[in-house]
């Protein structure tokens, strides 16, 4: 593959900062730019002594002059409780940030691709979800910065693409877990990671029933890649997750029996619009991309707990 310049915005997050990793291996040239507002910049720290690696502190809403072949655009917070702390922050993430990032591209021809996310789905009426369905979102409710601002991101991805011939890819990413989230990030299996190591409650929302299908990093980080590697007319969306689907009682139980801890189930109130059952459909990213998830969640589960642990003995 030739050494391209890559831009990746949201780079020191916890996905964008694997995909950094990914891309430096590959032998790419990577500029991360991220305002910080959801990660820790020692997410980065291991790739800053590397001379293709440059990390820059940019926040999206504002323009960005730079030269580069591709662009992968992640910024936006993706955990709720970080979503929900400034949603007027979010939906200009979402849409100026797009908009921004877009401009961009179009600037310098430059491929884009968009980390979009189930959450375009709701509260899916539809089950398994596949990139055909239109979705079940509430546009006024806490949740909807986030939701309608992905959507609206879609929307500007297909209108460059209609407009100005912007080579464009959009990803629709489901819950993804892994090394390097953010201890206190608010997401289930981060919460429930640190809740066991800790021998504290674990906090199981409403009755724990509502489900969710689990990505681990590594396989998240091959499936971006090789959408973005797809020939010019694959736009997507794009499906990427791990078909495997569990209720958060089980996830619970699993963290417990890995950690081997004596936690216990705490039930504590649903937020608002949580969804109550998300498992993707992969047969497109199956079909054009040839990818499919390889960790089941056992083994990334394991893999997590161990970072955690190194994380809170540290
Ligand atoms: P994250 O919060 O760890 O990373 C997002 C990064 O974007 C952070 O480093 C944050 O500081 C940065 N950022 C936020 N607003 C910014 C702004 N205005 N300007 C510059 N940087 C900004 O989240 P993540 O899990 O790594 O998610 C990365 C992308 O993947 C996001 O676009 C998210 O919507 C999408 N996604 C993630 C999941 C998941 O389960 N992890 C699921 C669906 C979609
Ligand atoms: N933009 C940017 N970097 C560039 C080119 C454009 O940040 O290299 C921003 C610029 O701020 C602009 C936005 O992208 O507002 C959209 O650009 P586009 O050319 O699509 O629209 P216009 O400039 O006509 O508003
Ligand atoms: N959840 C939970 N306990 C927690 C955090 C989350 O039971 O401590 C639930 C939450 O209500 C949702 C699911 O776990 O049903 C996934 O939540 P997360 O915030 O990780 O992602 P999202 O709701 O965006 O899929």
């Amino acid at each position: 593959m030739d050494r391209k310049r890559t831009l990746v915005t949201g780079g020191s997050g916890f996905i964008g900062s694997h995909l950094c990793q990914r891309l430096l291996d590959m032998g790419h040239d990577v500029l991360a730019a991220d305002n910080f507002y959801s990660s820790d910049r020692h997410n980065v720290h291991e790739l800053l002594p590397n001379p293709r690696f440059e990390l820059m502190r940019h926040d999206v809403t504002f323009p960005l002059y730079v030269e580069v072949d591709e662009i992968y655009h992640l910024a936006c917070p993706a955990s709720p409780v970080y979503y929900q702390r400034d949603p007027v922050q979010t939906t200009k993430t979402c849409v100026h940030g797009s908009i921004n990032m877009l401009g961009l591209a179009k600037r310098l021809g430059a491929r884009i691709l968009l980390t979009s996310t189930s959450e375009v789905y709701g509260d899916p009426a539809v089950h398994p979800q596949s990139e055909s369905y239109w979705g079940n979102v509430n546009p006024i409710g806490i949740r909807s910065c986030y939701d309608e601002g992905k959507r609206a991101a879609e929307t500007l991805f297909f209108d460059y693409h209609r407009q100005h011939g912007l080579p464009i890819k959009v990803a629709r990413i489901f819950n993804t877990y892994g090394p390097r989230m953010q201890p206190d990030d608010g997401r289930v299996v981060s919460n429930f990671i640190v809740q066991a190591l800790k021998g504290e409650p674990l906090t199981v929302f409403g009755d724990g029933s509502q489900t969710r299908s689990f990505c681990y990093i590594d396989d998240m980080v091959d499936g971006l890649i090789s959408l973005m590697n797809s020939p010019r007319e694959v736009t997507g969306p794009v499906n990427l997750g791990n078909p495997g689907e569990f209720t958060m009682i089980e996830l619970a139980k699993q963290v417990i029996a890995l950690t081997d801890s004596d936690s216990e189930l705490q039930h504590l109130p649903l937020p608002a619009d949580d969804p109550v059952r998300r498992r993707p459909d992969i047969s497109r990213a199956r079909e054009v991309l040839g990818w499919e998830p390889a960790v089941p969640l056992s083994e990334g589960l394991a893999r997590t707990v161990d970072y955690f642990r190194g994380v809170l003995n540290s």
